[in-house]
């Protein structure tokens, strides 16, 4: 049942949409109500956004216990989303089968949902899943707690002898509850750009942890035969890792943004590719330019380097740390670059793969026509054999950092 009150934002406490200017953090405090008694009592609300996951959180006068939200029953919690051109869209808690599930018209979606204390839920989910639009949307809160409807009906149930009322059941505490009482929240839905990714652990590594991953990586580029590579990835289903040449970005700006759109991931290989082993000043130089230039193209900082020709020392690899890269070498080295053919490239990499496995070619630097047509005989052969493609960044279990944009 919904009051058709016009949205109202009564005071700035009310409002959760955040400022523009903040950096990743866009979240609301939390509305306060007084209790008004009866099950599912819900007794305040926030809406944030963190990450790509918009959260939502309900605190309640009582413990919110798995009955009061069977789904059997009709029990749930809704958020109810209503944005210019859309029609309203409920997001809402229930309990089903010993778990809570985050459902939208009918269907569940993908999200978490935890409790960490016996009256607070917290819902996480993607606001794409739920089909919300990026922007504004006025908010809503209903709670109905399980068997509500059965309750409501027992309360006008009167028992007459005559014309006596022998006995009436005594009203039933409220067990619906909408929040704010009247009127709307306001809440934003933001879009999220991927500004980096931050770097832990050791300073420089040559494959990632064991397990059925593996990580394609592509040095040199980017170059004429780069969008081949990203058109084949497509078809693939697969990410690769690209290191590039810094000074070959701007020219290609457009490029090496749409490697990060792809789903693959960019990666640092110094300026203009000197052999950095010997570290020094002039190698912070080529990190920082070339990051410099990435960033100028894309808005997005590498967390990964990998030193041109392998040549790397102690030095070198502080320098890229301190720069929040991590050095990155290799353990499958198809020698692509030589043009050994099609079929060593396919049978060099087949051989030396293992979980964890960092695989060096090239998509820039000379013709890599052969690199190109060696990629769908290793995808598929290694995805046969139960291994999963994924960026280096996501190999190694970086976490990328994001910026909420309007
Ligand atoms: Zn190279």
């Amino acid at each position: 049942m919904r009051t058709p009150l016009a949205a109202v934002c009564v005071a700035l406490s009310l409002c959760f949409a955040a400022s523009a200017s903040a950096a990743t953090t866009q979240g609301g405090e939390p509305h306060t109500v007084k209790p008004e008694g009866g099950a599912l009592d819900l007794i305040s609300s926030s809406f944030g956004q963190r990450s790509r996951e918009l959260e939502i959180v309900y605190r309640s006068a009582e413990p919110i216990t798995p009955q009061l939200l069977a789904e059997v029953n009709g029990g749930q919690i809704c958020t109810i989303f209503e944005q210019a051109s859309l029609a309203a869209r409920a997001v809402c808690v229930t309990r089903a089968d010993g778990k809570w599930r985050i459902v939208s018209r009918g269907e569940r979606l993908e999200g978490s949902v935890s409790q960490p204390r016996e009256s607070e839920l917290r819902l996480r989910f993607e606001p794409a899943e739920a089909k919300l639009k990026v922007g504004l949307a006025d908010v809503y809160v209903k709670a109905t707690a399980a068997g509500c409807s059965a309750q409501q009906a027992k309360a006008a149930k009167v028992t007459w002898s005559g014309a006596k009322i022998i006995s009436a059941a005594v009203l039933a505490l409220p067990c619906e509850h909408r929040l704010p009482r009247v009127g709307n929240y306001q809440a934003r839905v933001w879009d999220v750009a991927v500004t980096g990714c931050r770097r832990s652990g050791a300073g420089q590594v040559s494959r990632g942890p064991s397990g059925k991953r593996v990580a394609l990586t592509y040095d040199d580029g980017p170059s004429t035969y780069t969008p081949a590579f990203l058109r084949e990835l497509r078809r693939l289903g697969v990410p690769a890792t690209f290191f590039v040449i810094g000074q070959q970005v701007s020219a290609n700006a457009a490029l090496v943004r749409s490697i990060l759109r792809s789903g693959s991931m960019v990666a640092n290989h110094s300026w203009s590719h000197p052999d950095m082993g010997g570290g020094g000043a002039a190698a912070s130089s080529q990190l920082r330019d070339a990051n410099a230039a990435v960033r100028r193209a894309t808005g997005f900082t590498p967390c990964l380097f990998r030193p041109p020709y392998g040549s790397t020392g102690a030095d070198l690899v502080s320098r890229a740390n301190a720069q929040g890269m991590t050095s990155v070498l290799w353990s499958v080295d198809p020698l692509d670059w030589r043009m050994p053919g099609t079929g060593s490239i396919v049978s060099t990499v087949l051989r030396q793969a293992s979980g964890g496995a960092i695989i060096l070619s090239h998509d820039g630097g000379g013709p890599r026509s052969q690199t190109l047509e060696a990629m769908p005989q290793i995808v598929r052969t290694l995805k046969r054999r139960g291994y999963k493609f994924v960026t280096l960044t996501e190999l190694l279990g970086y976490p990328e950092r994001i910026k909420l944009v309007k």
